[in-house]
């Protein structure tokens, strides 16, 4: 299992792949490479809307999203990030974060299920502030009257 590769820009596929390497012809909008985990199987990853994104930094490449290699016996599983190969078990800190916020969208989420609590917290206040306010219209139109009888005394 490799942790960095090379990249390469060509125009053509090589027919012998060289091991660590990913060949990226943007002619052909395809990336090759044989499998990082050794097992020299080629893979081939079009670049496509539908496929995979392939971002080029200058210095080094990356491939979105993860290639899972379920066809081959190895069944390999991993990224390519920035010419460094995160595999499945080593996830990156990306993933992982993205994963973190999930945990935390589904824990808000069975939390306002379980207990009401929050959502009932901010509930009166929207009310109880519009009622404020229709009081304080209905005083100033009071006094306005008031005074309009007080000047009519
Ligand atoms: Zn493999």
């Amino acid at each position: 299992m490799r942790t960095s590769i090379t990249h390469r820009f060509v125009e053509f596929v090589p027919d012998v792949l060289e091991e660590g390497v990913l060949y990226v012809s943007l002619e052909y909008a395809t990336a090759v490479h044989r499998c990082f985990c050794g097992c020299g199987k080629e893979v081939v990853t079009p670049i496509s809307p539908t496929d995979w994104l392939l971002s080029y930094d200058g210095e080094s490449v990356s491939l979105d999203p993860s290639i899972g290699n379920w066809s081959f016996p190895c069944r390999a599983h991993y990224w390519i990030r920035k010419n460094k190969v995160h595999w499945y078990g080593d996830m990156p800190q990306g993933l992982i974060d993205a994963g973190r916020r999930r945990d935390k969208k589904a824990k808000a989420a069975y939390y306002a299920t379980q207990a009401t609590m929050p959502s009932k917290k901010f509930d009166p206040k929207v009310p109880s502030k519009s009622s404020a306010d229709l009081p304080g219209d209905r005083k100033g139109l009071a006094s306005t009257i008031r005074e309009w009888f007080k000047g009519g005394k």
